[in-house]
């Protein structure tokens, strides 16, 4: 049986966060989430619509023609990779149709994402401290995430998002790890955008403390925080 897909939002925007920001996207939201982040501001499990492929395909190839060029399509939510048999039909003609794949992923499903990477070309990558999460740590499944992308060649980079309440420890932990896979992954230290149950960002002695450290670390650390959100488009 042919898999099929629920997809909340299909809408073409300017990526708001990570090393590509500013680039115009087509978005593809997937429905539901295997976390629960405290400052989510997504509405993963809200109303959505179930696609086959050749529905989602003859979408996307209208949205292209008539919103595009894009500089790549990105696989969002959610966590796409919960997704992954339906991605592992439709991505092929995705990349048949020259478009460039950005997954944009919590980075916990490490075996999901082995299915699909093939056609993936460039990986937006969250690390998750718990503090900023409320949920358990992922440590482990991030760390064989990230070396699953390091080993295939493929283009990545890591966000850390950050809260008042993320540590010096979490923040060294995270960045030692990243170090440890290869030192030359691009860091974003990514400050919350107060939402939910998280009120505040950072303060900015946090984000110079760790800027330096991650500077010591790693070769290529940025500041960024979500643009999308500071410009008011979704
Ligand atoms: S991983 Fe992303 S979509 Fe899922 S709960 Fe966290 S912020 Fe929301």
């Amino acid at each position: 049986m042919q898999p099929t897909a629920r997809v909340i939002e299909i809408f073409s925007s300017i990526q708001g966060e990570g090393v590509y920001v500013g680039h115009p996207h087509l978005f593809v939201r997937f429905w539901n989430c295997n976390m629960t982040c405290g400052y989510c501001d997504t509405d993963y499990k809200g109303p959505y619509e179930e696609y086959s492929v050749q529905q989602l395909s003859s979408e996307v190839e209208r949205l292209l023609l008539e919103d595009g060029p894009f500089q790549a399509v990105s696989l969002t939510g959610g966590e796409p990779l919960l997704w992954k048999d339906f991605l592992k039909a439709w991505l092929p003609w995705l990349k048949n149709k020259g478009q460039r794949t950005y997954l944009e992923t919590n980075g916990t499903l490490p075996q999901a994402f082995a299915e699909v990477l093939h056609w993936i070309d460039i990986i937006a990558m969250d690390f998750k401290p718990p503090s900023a999460t409320f949920d358990r740590a992922y440590w482990k499944e991030h760390e064989e995430f990230l070396r699953l992308a390091y080993r295939a060649r493929k283009e990545i980079f890591v966000k850390i998002i950050a809260t008042r309440q993320t540590t010096d420890v979490e923040m060294e932990y995270s960045l030692r790890l990243i170090a440890s896979v290869h030192s030359r992954i691009p860091v974003v230290l990514q400050p919350v955008t107060p939402w939910g149950i998280v009120s505040e960002g950072p303060s900015p002695e946090q984000i110079q403390r760790w800027q330096w450290c991650a500077g010591s670390l790693l070769k290529d650390v940025r500041v960024i925080p979500q643009v999308h959100r500071l410009l008011g488009v979704r």
